[in-house]
């Protein structure tokens, strides 16, 4: 067991379980077991460093192609102007001092049963358990004329970095009066919120800058996470509902949903009309990344499904699917989730390795959006595993922001966004 007391041990376990709310296996002693994590973004970053701070014998490895991770949250804030790209922007020295290894490559495939992943540049890693959470790939195929390439120019910016950059100067060379439109994507997605917070992030920008321009909201959904209070909100600050509105829905049953972009005509062919606008940003319908598809992890849903008290793959033995690739029942696709759920990951994949009883876990999330400088919402909730083995929600746990909550009230909701983005932000890199 390498340099890691009991007494450390401990007041680490008390730390993370109070802020993981899951419970800790016991140290594991025996030889040098190896687990390979494919993706360092939330999931896989915070996994790896709850594994090595519940047992510093694991030899952990992780997988990803880039030196630096752009969080997705609060990228929106970039867009506004808000903040820089470079606030969002994580290493992974961090990680290397609790010993993670952390190896700049891809995944290309992973053998379940020889228990190796291939690396893209023609290595291979062995492992005992493998941890996979690679995002979101996109169903580029769903919109017609869109691609990989398009989206250089007319981003999606759903994977934060320089597509971000790009749409922030987008929106900066505009001209006033100008229309940006948004293409939302269908259910399920990354982030719930993250189209609308966007849309009010723009709106927060034009209001100051350009305020005869508008941001058009092209949806296939009728409904959306924190509709009321986003609606609510746009109403107050942005015009929504007035001919004058900075912020436009139109829903599916309105004919939003997009089935076509023309680049060259900066068009987006929508179901009853077409619509031009002079930035457009569309959110492609989505699916787990494309290393899962390789490895085999993902059902018809094109998502992976996973035993939601340990995340193994329900299709591959001693391989691991966490954050948003996973199934993981009524937890939304998001950050927080990615975290909480690689906790409950690593301990389990601490208790398999070490042969002992998996601990019965417990999952939280909250989101945060910012819907203008000082008007923030959010929605929380504290999840169980049910007798079924599947992941509730707790009854009466968490809520929403009221819907009559008072201006101080939503003013402290922004503080407590950007501090939870301090504090998520150091336990996953920190
Ligand atoms: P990611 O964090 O995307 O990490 C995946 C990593 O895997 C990447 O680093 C990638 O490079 C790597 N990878 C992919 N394929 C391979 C491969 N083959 N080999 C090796 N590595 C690979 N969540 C919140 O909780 N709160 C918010 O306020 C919030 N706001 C958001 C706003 C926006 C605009 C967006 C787009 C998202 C937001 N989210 C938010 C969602 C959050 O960013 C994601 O849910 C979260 O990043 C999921 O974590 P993950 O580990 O599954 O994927």
């Amino acid at each position: 067991m390498a340099h890691f007391s009991r007494r450390n041990f401990l007041k680490l376990a008390g730390t993370a379980t109070a802020a993981a709310g899951i419970g800790f296996p016991q140290l594991s002693f025996g030889a040098a077991k190896k687990v390979v994590i494919v993706g360092g973004g939330i999931g896989g970053a915070t996994a790896a460093k709850y594994i090595r701070m519940m047992d510093a014998s694991i030899d952990v490895t992780i997988v990803e192609p880039n030196k630096h991770y752009h969080t997705c949250f609060m990228s929106n804030e970039v867009l506004s102007g808000d903040r820089t790209i470079e606030s969002i922007r994580f290493g992974y020295d961090g990680l290397a001092k609790h010993g993670v290894k952390v190896i700049h490559d891809s995944a290309a495939g992973i053998d379940a049963a020889a228990r190796k992943v291939k690396l893209a540049s023609g290595k291979t890693l062995d492992f005992d358990r493998c941890i996979v959470s690679p995002g979101v790939d996109f169903k580029w195929e769903a919109i017609e004329g869109y691609s990989e390439q398009v989206a250089e120019t007319i981003t999606h910016a759903w994977k934060a970095g320089p597509q971000t950059v790009t749409l922030r100067k987008q929106l900066e060379a505009m001209k006033n009066g100008g229309t940006v439109v948004m293409v939302a994507p269908p259910n399920p997605f990354r982030c719930p919120p993250g189209p609308y917070e966007r849309a009010s992030q723009i709106a927060m920008y034009l209001k100051q800058h350009k305020p005869k321009s508008k941001v058009l909201i092209l949806d296939p959904k009728d409904k959306f996470a924190k509709q009321g209070l986003f609606t609510a909100g746009w109403k107050q600050h942005y015009g929504f509902g007035t001919e004058n509105s900075l912020i436009e829905w139109v829903n599916g049953a309105q004919g939003g949903k997009a089935s076509a972009v023309d680049a060259k005509k900066m068009s987006v062919t929508a179901e009853v009309e077409d619509f031009k606008g002079d930035v457009i940003n569309v959110i492609p319908p989505q699916k787990a990344g494309k290393v899962a598809f390789a490895a085999g992890l993902t059902d018809d849903s094109g998502w992976c499904p996973v035993n939601h008290r340990t995340f193994e793959s329900t299709l591959q033995p001693n391989v691991h699917v966490i954050g948003d690739a996973a199934v993981a029942g009524p937890m939304p696709k998001s950050g927080y989730s990615a975290n909480s759920q690689a906790k409950v990951c690593a301990a389990a994949v601490v208790a398999l390795l070490g042969g002992i009883e998996t601990p019965q876990p417990s999952y939280v999330n909250t989101c945060y959006s910012v819907i203008a400088p000082e008007h923030g919402v959010s929605v929380a909730a504290v999840y169980r595993l049910g007798d079924d083995g599947k992941i509730a929600a707790v009854q009466g746990a968490g809520g929403l922001t009221p819907a009559d909550a008072a201006p101080h009230m939503l003013a402290r909701e922004v503080k407590y966004a950007h501090s939870w983005f301090a504090n998520i932000t150091h336990d996953v890199f920190g």
